[in-house]
C-alpha cells in the first residue's frame, strides 16, 4: 500500500504510518531497507536503470522521508537537510542578494546567530520585531523578500496568529506587487499539532532533532512548501549546497516520525497537567503555557492549534531567583537536565545560563527570560510519575 500527500482522506495516524512507506518490489520487505549506495547503474550513457544517479540528488530513502513529512504538513513537498540549521541556510540562500528579512524577536539562537552573522555576508538583513501581527507592517521595506515566524516561542511560548501574518502580507502584495515569503518554523509543535501551511505560510520548517525524529539520536532538518516554484529553487539548492541527511538518518528520522502522534499527543497531556499543577503553586511566580486557558494568546491556540493542544513545553518562573532555578534543576530525577527537545525523555533547563546565555541581560529580560526562567521538554513517561518529580524538585529547592 503506498499513501501519497494527495490521499488527504486518511486521518494523521494512518498517514504517519503508510505515506512514504511502499512494501519493497524486491523482497516484500514491509520496512524499507537502508540503500547505502552513492550511484546507481546506468543502461545507456545518461540513461539509469531506475529513477536515481547519485546519492546526493536523491536517495530512496531521503525520498520515503520527504513524502511522509510532506503527507503530514499537507504539503505538496518536502525537502530533508543535515540540520535545522542547514534548512535555514538553504531558505535564506534562496534570496536575491541585498533582501531584507523581518523576524520574530526570540527566534531560536542559531536563527539569530545566522540571520546577524552569515546571510549579512551576502548582504541580507534582518530586523527582529517582538510582535509580527503588531509591528510586522511598519517594518516592511521595499526590498523585505521573507518574513520569518516562530511560534510558539522560545523559552518564553508566546503565540503568533499565523492567518493574520499572511493577511498582511496579502495587503503589502496588493499595494506594492511585491510578496515576501512567510516562513513558519514549526519545530515546538511538530506536524501533529499545527500545519502552518493551512494557515497561510509559504514555507514550514522543522528541526527534525526535536519533535519529528523524537528520540534524540539524530540531527536532520526539513521544509516543506506547495508551490512548485519555490520546491524546484529549493531542490536545486539542495543538490548545489550538499548538506543531505544521510540514508541511515533519514531512516531513522522516518521511523520515528510514524509514532509522533502518541508521542504528541502523551507529551501534550502530560505538559498540561504540569503546567496546570505550577500554576496553583505558591512556589511559582509564572507559567508559560499555551494550553492554559490564561494563557495570553489562547484564541489563536483554540483556532491554531489540533484539539486547542498547549504542545509539550513548558516554561516558568520559579520563587527564589536563580539560586531557586538551580536548585530545582539539580533536583529533578526524571526530568535530565540538559539542552534540546522533542524527544522521549522529560529536558529541563535554565535558558538564562544554558540556551540563551549568549543574549545580553536586558535584551533576554525585555523578552521575559529572567534567571529564574526553567524551560521544560515534557518526555512521553507516566504523567504521574512526572507530576510527583516536579513536586520533589519544589519542595527540594525551596527547602
Ligand atoms: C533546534 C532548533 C533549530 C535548529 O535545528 P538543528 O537541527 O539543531 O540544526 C531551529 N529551530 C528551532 C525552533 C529549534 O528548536
Amino acid at each position: 500500500m503506498t499513501v501519497d500527500s494527495s490521499e488527504n482522506t486518511y486521518g494523521f495516524g494512518t498517514q504517519a504510518i503508510h505515506a512514504g512507506a511502499p512494501i519493497d518490489p524486491t523482497t516484500g520487505a514491509v520496512i524499507e531497507p537502508i540503500s547505502l549506495s552513492t550511484t546507481f547503474g546506468q543502461l545507456e550513457p545518461a540513461k539509469p536503470l531506475g529513477i536515481y544517479e547519485y546519492s546526493r540528488s536523491a536517495n530512496p530513502n531521503r525520498d520515503n522521508f520527504e513524502a511522509a513529512v510532506a503527507a503530514l504538513e499537507k504539503a505538496k513537498y518536502a525537502l530533508a537537510l543535515s540540520s535545522g540549521s542547514a534548512t535555514t541556510a538553504l531558505v535564506i540562500q534562496s534570496l536575491p542578494v541585498n533582501s531584507h528579512i523581518v523576524s520574530s524577536g526570540d527566534v531560536y539562537g542559531g536563527t539569530y546567530r545566522y540571520f546577524t552573522k552569515v546571510a549579512n555576508t551576502h548582504g541580507v538583513a534582518a530586523t527582529f520585531v517582538p510582535d509580527l501581527v503588531a509591528d510586522l507592517k511598519a517594518n516592511l521595506k521595499e526590498n523585505t523578500r521573507l518574513v520569518w515566524l516562530e511560534t510558539p516561542s522560545n523559552p518564553t511560548l508566546k503565540v503568533t496568529d499565523i492567518a493574520k501574518v499572511a493577511e498582511i502580507l496579502k495587503e503589502h502584495e496588493f499595494n506594492t506587487g511585491i510578496k515576501p515569503l512567510l516562513v513558519v518554523d514549526n519545530t515546538f509543535l511538530s506536524p501533529y499539532v499545527s500545519n502552518p501551511l493551512s494557515h497561510g505560510a509559504d514555507v514550514v520548517v522543522h528541526s527534525v532533532t526535536k519533535y519529528i525524529n523524537g528520540h534524540s539520536d539524530v540531527v536532520m532538518g526539513v521544509l516543506a512548501t506547495n508551490s512548485d516554484d519555490l520546491h524546484e529553487q529549493f531542490r536545486f539548492l539542495q543538490n548545489a549546497i550538499g548538506s543531505i541527511p544521510s540514508p541511515f538518518d533519514s531512516w531513522l528520522a522516518h521511523r520515528g516520525l510514524k509514532t509522533l502522534h502518541l508521542r504528541v499527543r502523551q507529551a501534550a497531556t502530560s505538559a498540561q497537567a504540569i503546567a496546570e499543577y505550577l500554576s496553583k503553586s505558591d512556589k511559582v511566580i509564572a507559567v508559560n503555557y499555551p494550553g492554559l486557558k490564561s494563557h495570553l494568546n489562547h484564541d489563536v491556540v483554540v483556532k491554531q492549534h489540533r484539539d486547542a493542544l498547549g504542545g509539550g513545553m513548558i516554561s516558568f518562573r520559579i520563587k527564589g531567583g536563580a539560586d531557586a532555578a538551580s536548585a530545582f534543576t539539580s533536583s529533578t530525577k526524571l526530568f535530565t537536565l540538559a539542552e534540546s527537545l522533542g524527544g522521549i525523555e522529560s529536558l529541563i533547563e535554565v535558558p538564562a545560563v544554558m540556551t540563551h546565555g549568549g543574549i545580553p541581560r536586558a535584551e533576554r529580560e525585555a523578552n521575559g527570560v529572567y534567571d529564574d526562567l526553567i524551560r521544560v521538554s515534557v518526555g512521553i513517561e507516566d504523567t504521574e510519575d512526572l507530576l510527583q518529580d516536579i513536586e520533589q524538585a519544589l519542595n527540594a529547592a525551596s527547602a
